[in-house]
């Protein structure tokens, strides 16, 4: 009973997967439900986060007759796309992540992206759930809008049954050779760390969704109380920096643990050195329902976590003061890579993507030696120092510009020198160009 006066903060989801196998859809099939049944007012779309009430997870999972109490507030899921947001779970805290969605999709199984999570995952002992998704793409599939998954399969026909059957069989098989042991939900016996639970979903009518909400809400109140104990301690991730209209630059964070007030000191990390600065202001979208007034942020004097907050900070107050551990992450970075060698140009929008596409690169599958690295946009000085490269290996006279604009200047220069400007917000995407690029060289 005592349980029931616990202070809980909500546990921290993230959603990963490979591209296109439809994260965000999911995200986007539970969001819209609720709006279509008009009860949008509990529902927040975080920044890169979205928070789902209670309530309304209660709501949602009615069918499968749960009923049990539960005493979290709501679950924070964070989709954010791609390595990005794993960088950061990687390195930073293990509370930002207290359970992963898997999303696989039913119909080409295990990808190359969905090894590299599985990887990192365990590397991280975080548990996670296995959505198969798409299954309305199976043959003949009949559609039954927000059906639990035992239901929906039940209406099938037989040949649509088989080729679930062997689906599911064929994937068990992909993630058994990953050493990973894998059941579909409803017929693990108990909430077993040794068995991964799998969810079958439709992210478009939502079979299945009810399923892994319940499942979230289950896992958390059997393996998670202990860690869902909020504490005062502040535990806050940085996922993105941005320009945001009206508020100059802002922090998008996730906070796990503690508060966040107005004008708390808060410093981060820049290129020239540590920047102390103050919470000017503390910001959350609106609920759903208002999301078309013209102020689409909230303010707050306070947040408790957990919650995905967008902070606007002026920009710095206090450049003297030496706050070395600020940059500590910084001088990791610096040590991973090699100045004296030849290699390629890199530079992304924040510390932990360039920190994830330096990772990347070093993947002993991919292996491209970096010879340096900056964080923004691609500027003139930038192609400048790439293109030492040119007298050195022709080849790697290249930036890779993940997730940042490149001025008009540094294209101009980069025209000029021959240098190559491979840009995307995907590190995929890059990879796939500068190989291309490579191949050609070659012939
Ligand atoms: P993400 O990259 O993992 O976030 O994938 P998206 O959510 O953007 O989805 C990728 C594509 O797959 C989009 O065209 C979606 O409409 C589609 N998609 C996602 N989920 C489903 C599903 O359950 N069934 C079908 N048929 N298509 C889906
Ligand atoms: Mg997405």
């Amino acid at each position: 009973k005592a349980e029931k006066y616990m202070d809980l903060r909500s546990p921290i989801c993230y959603i990963l997967g490979h591209v296109d196998t439809g994260k965000t859809k999911l995200l986007d099939c539970i969001r819209c439900t609720n709006v279509q049944r008009g009860e949008a007012g509990g529902i927040t779309q975080q920044i890169g986060a979205t928070f789902f009430p209670i309530e309304n997870i209660r709501e949602r999972t009615k069918e499968l007759k749960a009923g049990a109490a539960l005493h979290v507030p709501g679950f924070l899921v964070i989709d954010t796309p791609g390595h990005q947001s794993f960088s950061n779970l990687r390195t930073r805290g293990s509370s930002l992540c207290d359970i992963a969605i898997l999303v696989v999709d039913i119909m080409r199984g295990i990808q190359a992206q969905t090894i590299e999570y599985l990887n990192i995952l365990e590397r991280h002992k975080a548990d996670f759930i296995i959505v198969l998704n798409k299954v309305d793409r199976l043959f003949g599939w009949k559609r039954c809008p927000n059906a639990p998954i035992k239901k929906a399969l039940k209406q099938q026909a037989e040949g649509v049954k088989m080729e679930f059957d062997a689906r599911l069989t064929d994937i068990v098989m992909q993630f058994k050779m990953q050493g990973i042991n894998t059941i579909l939900y409803y017929r693990n016996k108990e909430i077993d760390c040794t068995y991964k639970n799998i969810v079958p979903t439709c992210a478009i009518s939502g079979e299945g969704i009810p399923d892994l909400l319940l499942l979230l809400v289950q896992w958390a109140q059997k393996k998670m109380k202990e860690r869902l104990i909020f504490s005062n301690n502040i535990e806050c991730t940085v996922l993105e920096v941005k320009v945001t209209e009206g508020h100059g630059t802002t922090i998008d964070v996730v906070l796990a643990n503690g508060f966040l007030r107005e004008g708390d000191q808060i410093v981060t990390c820049g290129m020239q050195g540590p920047i102390v600065t103050h919470i000017r202001a503390l910001l959350t979208p609106h609920p759903m329902k208002e999301l078309r007034i013209k102020c689409p942020y909230q303010h707050h004097k306070e947040i408790k976590a957990s919650q995905g907050i967008k902070i606007s900070a002026p920009p710095g107050d206090d450049q003297e003061k030496s706050v070395n551990k600020a940059m500590a992450e910084m001088a990791v970075l610096m040590n991973r890579i090699d100045k004296n060698n030849d290699g390629v140009y890199v530079q992304a929008s924040s510390l932990g993507s360039l920190e994830a596409l330096i990772e990347f690169l070093k993947n002993p599958a991919v292996n491209i030696p970096v010879y340096d690295f900056n964080i923004g946009p691609v500027h003139r000085k930038d192609v400048m120092k790439a293109s030492v490269m040119l007298e050195k290996k022709k080849e790697y006279a290249a930036i890779f510009a993940f997730d940042v604009k490149v001025m008009p200047d540094a294209h101009e220069i980069a025209n000029e020198s021959s240098v190559k400007i491979f840009v995307a917000d995907v590190i995929y995407h890059i990879f796939d160009q500068f190989t291309t690029y490579i191949e050609g060289l070659r012939e």
